[in-house]
């Protein structure tokens, strides 16, 4: 399987080229068909597998196919400026770096779009990031407690989110957020219905990994690993 089969949308296909991925990993060979299908995705993955685009070049092609048969974006659309951030896409992760690098990437992969990438973390202004925000935001990406500061403060508002991925799923935990993921779920706006694709990669599986999945996920997914 290769990259050209998976039936991007052409400017995902042009950056695909422009970052010179020649082959998709085997993460990518498995995950992204299942997730240009709809399918949602329990995947054990481990840093430096190439997990990161098997998630971000179906999203961003979904998204920008959407935006394509659509008027211009809300966020995007002149006179019409939104203060609270509506995004697409919810990507959640344990840590400032991660964050930052998966920010990198989905800057790359969405470089001559209309979609926005946005990346907030602890340990920063809140004012900038706040400031971020309200110019409009497709993807949000985003470590658990400062998204739910966004949250509290008006920010960001789930209600537009199709696509939930929690990235490094047993970081996330050992790092003491469970509560606040579950918050995250449970107290949002988040729509929980068939609308809403979720994708949980984690490198290990114990059974608070799989408690939360089953609480995450979706009724139906496909399990890899
Ligand atoms: P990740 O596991 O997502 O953190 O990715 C590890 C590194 O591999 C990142 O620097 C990616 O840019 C790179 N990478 C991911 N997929 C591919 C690919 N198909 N071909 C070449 N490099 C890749």
């Amino acid at each position: 399987t290769s990259f050209a089969e998976a039936k991007f949308h052409p400017t995902i296909v042009d950056n695909i080229k422009r970052m010179n991925y020649s082959n998709p990993t085997p993460i990518q060979k498995h995950a992204i068909p299942l997730l240009m299908s709809g399918y949602d995705l329990l995947a054990c993955a481990q840093t430096g597998s190439g997990k990161t685009a098997a998630f971000l070049l179906p999203v961003l092609s979904k998204i920008l196919t959407k935006m394509s048969r659509d008027a211009a974006p809300l966020a995007n659309r002149p006179g019409a400026r939104r203060t609270k951030a509506s995004p697409q896409a919810l990507i959640i992760l344990p840590t400032r770096e991660l964050a930052i690098q998966i920010f990198d990437e989905a800057r790359r992969f969405s470089y001559m779009s209309r979609v926005r990438p946005v990346v907030i973390y602890g340990g920063a202004e809140m004012r900038v990031q706040k400031e971020q925000l309200a110019r409009g935001c497709d993807i949000l990406i985003a470590t658990p407690g400062r998204l739910v500061d966004a949250m509290e403060r008006g920010a960001v508002a789930l209600d537009s989110v199709r696509y939930l991925v929690l990235d490094e799923a047993d970081r996330v935990l050992d790092l003491g957020f469970e509560e606040t993921i579950r918050r995250i779920l449970l107290s949002s706006d988040l729509p929980r219905d068939e609308g809403l694709h979720t994708m949980l990669f984690s490198a290990t599986f114990p059974p608070t990994i799989q408690a939360l999945a089953r609480d995450f996920m979706m009724d139906d997914y496909c399990r890899l690993r």
